[in-house]
């Protein structure tokens, strides 16, 4: 079976930057699914999968645009100290989730001074030229039940 609209596609990979460090990876034995079609991973390594089969590998070198895309000044923002609670412990590199208006965002603390926090909501892959080296594990068609929830099970 090929890789195309509604199918649910297992992958291993390793993820590089451009210099050739290791930036995550599938765990030993294991693959991570997906269901084609539907965004779950980045444009370019979901379009770099189409029509690859069981068995096939893969090495695509992922540019911004088809990443996690450009930074955006707007992502970060400095909040009032005083809107988390008073007991709350902040420290550099906490992420939390917070609403904005680009909707329900994990962001992460990247600066505390005495009145303010400064947390950044950009995805830490933004901006960077991303490698994917892997092997597709397998290839099935997707349930009903998954295309009606819009992710693999
Ligand atoms: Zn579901």
């Amino acid at each position: 079976m090929l890789i195309g609209p509604n199918t649910v596609v297992n992958f291993s990979y390793t993820l590089t930057s451009e210099q050739g460090d290791i930036i995550d990876q599938s765990p030993e034995g294991e693959s991570m699914s997906y269901l084609h079609g539907t965004s779950s991973i980045i444009p370019g390594l979901e379009n770099e999968l189409i029509g690859k089969t069981a068995g096939s590998e893969f090495d695509v070198t992922v540019k911004p645009e088809d990443g996690y895309g450009e930074r955006i000044e707007e992502m970060v923002q400095k909040m009032p100290r005083s809107t988390f609670p008073a007991d709350a412990e902040i420290e550099l590199g906490m992420q939390f989730g917070a609403e904005t208006a680009q909707g329900q965002v994990t962001v992460v603390v990247t600066e505390i001074e005495d009145d303010f926090v400064t947390v950044d909501g950009n995805h830490p892959l933004v901006g960077m030229t991303l490698r994917f080296v892997g092997k597709v594990e397998g290839v099935r068609e997707a349930t009903a039940e998954e295309l009606d929830h819009g992710h693999a099970h």
